[in-house]
């Protein structure tokens, strides 16, 4: 077992969001929206998000993509990069949710921290040392996206790279990891295999806020619900859920967004 970490537990000193703008642990943290700022319509799709009843918005302005040449929509290549923060700026503003979106590189991390209430560590980066020790020295709470790889260790490793640098307010993302493909003969589009599992395991280790990722865990709107439901009888603090008020046609990870109408019964349940 880490050390480190488990040195903190013992001492209570994992310890919890203490920014006021959004707390991981209370009210049960419900962060949701699309996977992208695709346009102006964000600003609208923020203030419905917040009807479906989340605490949060999620949008990515700066996205990694797997094929960063080829996916270029309306101008949109790997996100909308400013022009996304400055929508999500007035997403924030009209909608009063805070703003999660991700932080790739370190040299945006002032740009982006200007717009994000939480900056969120994508699943690519989860072991970028030098992402994760920047992000340490800032006191904003960061949502740290498990690699599609990683071991219980390597989670903790991780986490252990933002806390030393002083920086407390933390929830581990648990997102879906590779695994057997096994129901790609129906459904083509699940891409990850759930990991609900290590809810558990950390919650055994840690007491830093759990969020699950119901949307890249599956990788395929059907499954959102259930998975969403396991998640929460499992224990997790939060969940992250990517929606779309056209689900298909959304930009990126078009397969996986799901409506208001789900999101609504997902968060009231
Ligand atoms: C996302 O949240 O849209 C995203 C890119 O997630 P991940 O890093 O987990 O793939
Ligand atoms: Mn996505």
């Amino acid at each position: 077992m880490n050390k480190y970490i488990q040195s903190l537990k013992d001492q209570n000193k994992l310890n919890l969001s203490t920014d006021k703008s959004i707390s991981f642990k209370w009210p049960y943290t419900k962060i949701a929206g699309p996977c992208s700022v695709e346009g102006d319509s964000i600003i609208q799709i923020s203030k419905e998000i917040k009807k479906c009843g989340a605490n949060a918005f999620r949008a990515g302005a700066y996205k990694p993509c797997t094929f960063p040449v080829l996916d270029d929509k309306n101008g949109w290549k790997e996100g909308l990069k400013e022009k996304g923060l400055e929508l999500l700026k007035e997403s924030k503003i009209q909608s009063g949710l805070p703003i999660v979106t991700e932080v790739m590189d370190i040299r945006k991390i002032e740009e982006i921290g200007e717009v994000a209430d939480v900056f969120q560590i994508g699943t690519r980066n989860f072991q970028n040392y030098s992402l994760l020790d920047e992000l340490g020295k800032t006191n904003k709470p960061v949502l740290l996206k498990r690699g599609t790889w990683a071991t219980l260790d390597e989670i903790l490793g991780a986490t252990e790279r933002i806390l030393v640098g002083g920086n407390k307010n933390i929830a581990i993302c648990l997102r879906g990891v590779v695994g057997m493909p096994s129901y790609r003969h129906i459904y083509p589009s699940t891409r990850w295999a759930p990991d609900l599992m290590m809810i558990l395991a950390l919650k055994k280790f840690t007491n830093i806020p759990i969020i699950y990722d119901p949307s890249h865990a599956c990788g395929n709107r059907d499954f959102v619900s259930g998975i969403s439901k396991a998640a929460k009888a499992l224990g997790c603090d939060g969940l992250i859920i990517e929606a779309h008020p056209d689900p298909i046609n959304s930009i990126s990870d078009p397969d996986q967004a799901i409506n208001y109408e789900t999101l609504k019964q997902i968060f009231n349940d």
